[in-house]
């Protein structure tokens, strides 16, 4: 049986819980203060931890498996695999200073104090950079610093930028990006291994769908040939002929990305009736 680790209750818990679920992977997720709950219909364990936690317990092998942020995966050194990245909780670390406060560079902060929770990321960017600086850490609340006279600037992970806004504070520097990645644990049994395998062809199958449509329209016949150069399918259009004399039906796969600039030409070539409809698992 695997042991995943996953949040017990933060920004990484929503999407990891439901990465698994739409994985057919069912388990007891009800936040109602359980550590560990078991599979119903897959031989794996889900242990609810505290997200800096859960490298240390993949090291040492505690847990197999686990998802936690790049950020926290670098900060904390541990040597686990790092297996795949997720593309949820996408955030950045970056140095801000007070609003008022002029910027030329990562070299005014040469000799300043910098308050952050993420001491070995800062610690190596201040390195390659060849600043020397002191690094206060803290673990939490970082962005009042400046204001309680504690460092003259921090580090910190942002999405939006709200928090630094609000306290007064300017994003001036990104030092690093994160998203949620999958860990395991560096020697897994080849028992494990395998269903490591089995997690990720399914984690690959929603991943493929979330980045996809299914599209169906009607053309006239000729129009076919077009219109598939905006749709490049997973092989071939399924084409099946209409009532209509003359028209088909066009049955493809498009990629979310080319959407919208491909939707226009595609109906500039004649196209009717286009229906576009998500797709849960896609195996190629
Ligand atoms: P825990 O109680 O488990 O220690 P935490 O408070 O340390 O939780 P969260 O704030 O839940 O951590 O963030 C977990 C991870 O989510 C972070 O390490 C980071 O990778 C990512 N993250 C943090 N802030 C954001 C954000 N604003 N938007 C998206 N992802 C974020
Ligand atoms: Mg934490």
């Amino acid at each position: 049986m695997l042991r995943i680790a996953i949040q017990k209750s933060g920004r990484l818990s929503d999407d990891s819980i439901k990465l698994f679920k739409e994985c057919g992977i069912q388990f007891d997720s009800s936040s109602s203060g359980k550590l560990k709950s078991i599979s119903a219909n897959f031989p794996a364990e889900f242990l609810f931890l505290r997200d800096d936690d859960i490298p240390g317990y993949v090291e040492d092998g505690v847990a197999d498996l686990g998802i936690v942020g790049e950020n926290v995966y670098t900060e904390t050194g541990r040597q686990v695999t790092v297996v795949h990245k997720l593309g949820f909780s996408k955030c950045r670390l970056s140095l801000a200073i007070p609003r008022g406060t002029q910027w030329n560079g990562v070299e005014d902060l040469q000799g300043r104090g910098i308050a952050t929770s993420y001491p070995r990321i800062l610690g190596n960017y201040l390195k390659e950079n060849g600043v020397e600086a002191d690094i206060h850490e803290i673990s939490g609340s970082v962005e009042i610093a400046p204001s309680i006279g504690l460092a003259d600037a921090v580090c910190d992970i942002v999405s939006s930028g709200s928090t630094l806004l609000s306290n007064g504070l300017k994003e001036v520097e990104v030092i690093y990006r994160s998203e949620a990645i999958l860990i395991a644990a560096p020697n897994l049994s080849e028992e494990k291994a395998l269903l490591l395998d089995k997690i990720m062809f399914r984690i690959k199958a929603v991943q493929a769908a979330q980045n996809h449509k299914y599209i169906l329209l009607n053309c006239p016949a000729e129009a076919v040939d077009k219109i598939m150069q905006y749709i490049p399918g997973m092989k071939a259009p399924t084409v099946l002929p209409l009532v209509t004399e003359g028209w088909v039906s066009l049955h493809s796969v498009i990629n979310e990305n080319d959407f919208w600039t491909n939707i226009e030409k595609i109906r500039e070539a004649g196209a009717e009736g286009i229906l576009v409809i998500p797709i849960e698992k896609m195996i190629r």
